[in-house]
C-alpha cells in the first residue's frame, strides 16, 4: 500500500515536472520571438532621397547634361525636351517648333 502511494506520488511529481518544463519551453520560445521582432524594428531601410535630386537631363542645343530640377521644359510632337536656359529653348523652338511645357 505504501509502495503504491509512493509510485503515485512519483508519477504526479513527474507530470508536474513535465508540465513545468513544457511551460518554460513555450515561454522561452515566446521571448525569443519577441526579441526577433524588436531587432527587426531596429533595422531601418536605406534612405535614397539624393538619387532623385541628382537626376540629369540632356540639353540637345548645347549638348550638355543639366539637373532636371533646374531645366526648362518644352513639349514638341509629344516629346518633352529639356534645356539649360531660355536661349537654348528659343533656339529649339525656332528650328523644331513646339510650345513651352
Ligand atoms: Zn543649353
Amino acid at each position: 500500500m505504501i509502495i503504491k502511494l509512493i509510485t503515485i506520488l512519483i508519477f504526479v511529481f513527474l507530470i508536474y515536472k513535465m508540465t513545468k518544463s513544457i511551460q518554460s519551453a513555450f515561454k522561452g520560445a515566446g521571448e525569443r520571438m519577441h526579441g526577433e521582432t524588436h531587432s527587426g524594428e531596429q533595422t531601418k531601410p536605406p534612405v535614397s532621397e539624393d538619387a532623385e535630386a541628382e537626376e540629369t537631363v540632356f540639353d540637345e542645343m548645347c549638348s550638355s547634361y543639366i539637373p532636371k530640377t533646374g531645366a526648362i521644359m518644352v513639349e514638341s510632337k509629344g516629346d518633352v525636351h529639356y534645356f539649360c536656359s531660355g536661349a537654348c529653348r528659343q533656339t529649339f523652338l525656332n528650328s523644331h517648333g513646339g510650345r513651352p511645357y
